[in-house]
């Protein structure tokens, strides 16, 4: 049984391959009626903001961006962050500057 799509709550998801990471391995699924494909257990799931933008602002935070400046450039696209969230997230996936 397969979750609904998280973009557009569909429920024709098929598997479509996999997903890796250092330690593991995470099953990918294709929403085929919006082409979306995610993994509905990668702790993104149940949060509010969406993987691309957590992705972002992490990836900025990890650039050598100080969490103000990761704030303005995620205010510029629309996304309201504190910057106690990016530092939540920067810890619970495990990134840190300059690795
Ligand atoms: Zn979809």
């Amino acid at each position: 049984m397969h979750p609904p799509c998280p973009t557009c709550n569909a429920k024709q998801v098929v598997y479509r391959g996999y997903r890796y990471n250092r330690k593991t391995r995470k099953r990918l699924r294709l929403c085929t009626a919006c082409g979306r494909k995610f993994t509905p257990d990668d702790g993104f799931f149940r949060m509010r903001f969406s993987p691309k933008e957590i992705t972002k602002a992490v990836a900025l935070y990890k650039k050598g961006f100080s969490l103000a400046e990761v704030k303005v450039r995620m205010e510029q696209d629309d996304v309201k962050v504190s910057r106690w969230t990016i530092l939540r997230w920067s810890r619970k996936y495990h990134l840190r500057k300059g690795v």
